[in-house]
């Protein structure tokens, strides 16, 4: 028997006194959240080391750095997007007044992946939060040391009337899942998007689906190459390549394309010395079952740089492939490891039709300074965000919302948008009593529709 349907009514119970509505809990809420990581960054940085070996910059940067962040940006800005927005009411609703009202939606559902454990379970309730919800926390039972610890600190710093945690795996979220929530936003994998999908059917619930897939990077002969190969390598081999939106494989212009993978060759050696698994800041594979998946995906192709592994140490160095198949596994499926296929293309046309004979990507990259070679992978390629010049940083920017598109998912959160995703945006027409058109009443004549025809 599991204990969801017991929480779950204790979370209505809190929404129904409407607590959870006052500026001056959601304000106290994220000040809490601020506080947990402020007062035990040594433990969340642990937890991120033993599950995934990443040093603690790394996890500063990319997990707790950007959590904080986030919640600065909220709370400043919380007080003007919780205000009523007015809009113009057209002729025949006046007099009145009409406004759209962010209204909470109850209890919401975040279901979290392993690979970021702490951002992806932080950044969603931040939203959830601010907006004046009840949430359940799930976080992934592959990093149990994050989900442990955030069992731990949640309880101790948030409101357990309104935020709980419920650990576990897939039976866990299965029983979560039969339940009836207001909002479920989930983030992972594609075949689990469908399931979490599938199950919100049920009751009708709303879904945000933070997916992934594969994104790819381009890179034009007109870019500045050395940036380019620092920063691809950078963000591709950030957390050993199990970062939903790195550069899934590169498509390199004929003319650079060797010169390219000398460079990733030099990056990668300046990142992380000449053998990567003695730096302490290159991570490991989650789990043994992920380590077999991704070194299988090697086979077939050339590995110009690195290609060692060690199993028992869950270590893959950062490869670089090519002369890959375009139908063999590895550019089939999300490679979500650090392989980096780099694979030739001969004008901006062939590397537009790659992209587009596939899935819509959760990111696109493109390395380029020429402003119609821009222009056209904009217009001519669909995906749930790019970024020119650089690859990840576009996560960072708060105003702009992050999602993906097709298969890669759909809604978006992060600062305003996660305040609107968590919200329903309630429309309300206040008419004044001092006049009331008779236009609209029976019976009807030739000169009321004359009248009618003028307003319409
Ligand atoms: P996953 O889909 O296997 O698991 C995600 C969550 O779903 C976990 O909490 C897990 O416990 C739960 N889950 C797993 N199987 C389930 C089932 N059968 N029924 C119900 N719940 C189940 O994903 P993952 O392996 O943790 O994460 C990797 C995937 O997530 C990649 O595809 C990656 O691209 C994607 N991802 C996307 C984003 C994004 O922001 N768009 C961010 C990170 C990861």
């Amino acid at each position: 028997m599991t204990a969801t349907p017991h929480i779950l009514n204790e979370l209505r119970q809190t929404f129904a006194s409407h607590k959870t509505r006052s500026f001056e809990w959601r304000r106290g809420q994220l000040l809490g959240l601020k506080a947990m990581i402020e007062e035990n960054e040594t433990d969340i940085l642990d937890a991120l080391h033993t599950d995934l070996g990443k040093s603690g910059f790394e996890s500063r940067m990319s997990e707790a750095g950007p959590v904080l962040g986030e919640i600065s940006h909220v709370v400043a800005h919380l007080k003007r997007w919780m205000r009523p927005r007015k809009v113009s009411t057209p002729v025949t609703n006046q007099p009145g007044r009409s406004m759209i009202v962010a209204e909470p939606l109850g209890v919401a559902l975040i279901i979290a992946p392993w690979n970021y454990p702490f951002y992806l379970t932080a950044m969603p309730l931040i939203g959830a939060i601010a907006a004046g919800n009840c949430a359940i926390l799930k976080p992934s039972e592959i990093s149990p040391a994050t989900s442990k610890m955030l069992a731990r600190l949640i309880p101790a710093y948030l409101d357990p009337a309104a935020i709980r945690v419920v650990e576990g795996g897939v039976e866990a979220t299965t029983g979560l899942l039969a339940e009836r929530f207001d909002h479920i936003f989930f983030t992972g994998s594609e075949s689990v998007g469908k399931i979490v999908m599938t199950a919100a059917a049920r009751h009708l619930t709303p879904v945000t689906l933070e997916l992934g897939g594969k994104s790819p990077c381009i890179v034009e002969p007109d870019c500045d190459l050395e940036l380019a190969a620092r920063r691809v390598a950078w963000s591709k081999f950030l957390n050993a390549g199990q970062t939903c939106i790195a550069p899934d494989y590169v498509l390199a212009h004929d003319t650079v394309a060797d010169e390219l993978v000398d460079r990733l060759e030099t990056s990668i050696r300046a990142f992380f010395g000449d053998d990567p698994k003695t730096s302490p800041d290159y991570p490991r594979l989650v789990s043994d079952k992920h380590f077999d998946r991704v070194s299988e995906l090697m086979s077939g192709a050339t590995i110009a740089v690195g290609g060692e592994t060690d199993r028992a140490a869950r270590y893959i160095a950062p490869t670089v492939l090519t002369g890959v198949d375009a139908d063999a596994d590895i550019m089939r499926q999300e490679i979500f490891g650090p392989l980096l296929p780099v694979i030739r293309y001969g004008s901006i046309d062939e590397a537009i039709g790659f992209i587009n004979a596939r899935p819509k990507p959760l990111s696109l990259y493109l390395f380029s300074n020429s402003a119609p070679a821009r222009d056209q992978v904009l217009a001519q390629t669909s995906s749930g965000s790019v970024c020119i010049n650089d690859a990840v940083m576009q996560v960072a920017v708060p105003e702009l919302p992050f999602g993906g598109v097709g298969a890669s998912g759909m809604g978006a959160y992060h600062g305003r948008a996660s305040f609107d995703t968590f919200s329903h945006a309630k429309s309300v027409l206040t008419k004044s009593e001092w006049f009331d058109l008779p236009l609209r009443y029976p019976p009807f004549s030739r000169t009321k529709l004359r009248w009618l025809k003028r307003f319409q």
